[in-house]
């Protein structure tokens, strides 16, 4: 063989092996899509419900839509009302938030909601920290959950809900012990999904930040944790992205209210967009063998 013909050859072989490469990807996709689903989940999240922008009207519209995707549970990953955080609320303007939060997902009342708490979430202005309506302890009882952060058990799956609102994006001492014992108890090769309110890894840290600042404390303890199909959701930077790292998947899944139900700014992409991200919810199903296929679904609504 020539010199040239044989890099022709070379050149050809290498085609072949790319060409075979792409195929053993797809045949693992196809895979996955054999294996039998057990749960599809509908993932919502920084709804930021507030009686402007006919945003309660709007919202009702999407859960209508989200129920044709025929999911078994809700998850609600925080900042669930507009704003309670900020000095100026009043305790009428808190109530008002809730009042519209219970009434809209009454639209989703058949369906099991399990959500944590996002930053936007809190009353810290209450006269004192004595106030029944003061921070955490009553945005655990209007979301009904059973604490600031949790975990269950459903077909097999192990979901830990966590409550990244300590300092910016963080766990607490408490909480990271908690963290720690739960993942201990679950059985070796338990597929688990973990949904936190900010990012704990995201790609598109470099447009506005926010992350979890202890990531790598978090990816350190999921790496001793490998045994375990570990996948992420998060909420907060009303971006769409997508990260993986030790073969754990951060999925961050944009805002239901894209941007706070207004219809955007210079930088949106999009009708309530916020920058390029559409107003959206995902779907993800679980399946048998631990994979995950999580979709965005933007609305325009
Ligand atoms: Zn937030």
């Amino acid at each position: 063989m020539k010199r040239r013909e044989l890099l022709k050859y070379i050149g050809l072989t290498a085609g072949t092996v790319a060409l075979s490469g792409s195929a053993s990807i797809l045949s693992a996709a196809e895979k996955n899509s054999k294996s039998k689903r057990v749960l599809r989940i509908a993932h919502i999240t920084d709804v930021h419900i507030r009686p402007e922008e006919n945003a309660p009207e709007r919202f009702v519209q999407c859960l209508e839509e989200i129920k044709k995707h025929k999911v078994d549970f809700f998850l609600n990953g925080g900042d669930s009302i507009y704003a309670a955080d900020y000095d100026t609320i009043t305790r009428d303007r808190v109530n008002e938030l809730w009042k519209v939060w219970s009434e809209t997902t009454k639209e989703i009342s058949g369906f099991e909601m399990h959500s944590c708490l996002g930053n936007h979430d809190m009353w810290w202005a209450a006269p004192n920290k004595q106030d029944s309506m003061y921070g955490k302890e009553h945005v655990v009882k209007q979301l009904g959950i059973p604490k600031r952060y949790y975990s269950f058990d459903k077909k097999g799956w192990h979901f830990i809900i966590l409550d990244s609102n300590n300092g910016g994006g963080s766990l607490d001492e408490e909480q990271r012990l908690w963290l720690e014992k739960d993942l201990q108890t679950i059985a070796v090769g338990t597929p688990v999904v973990c949904m936190s309110h900010y990012p704990i890894l995201a790609v598109c840290t470099h447009v506005d930040g926010g992350n979890h600042t202890d990531s790598k404390y978090i990816s350190d303890l999921f790496y001793k944790h490998k045994d375990k199909k570990i996948t992420c959701i998060s909420g907060h930077i009303h971006l769409l992205d997508e990260a993986v790292y030790n073969n754990v998947h951060y999925y961050c899944n944009g805002a239901l209210s894209g941007f706070w139900w207004e219809r955007g700014d210079k930088d949106s992409a999009g009708k309530s967009f916020y920058k390029q991200t559409p107003p959206g919810y995902a779907i993800i199903d679980l399946f048998e063998d631990g994979s995950v296929k999580n979709q965005y679904f933007p609305h325009s609504f």
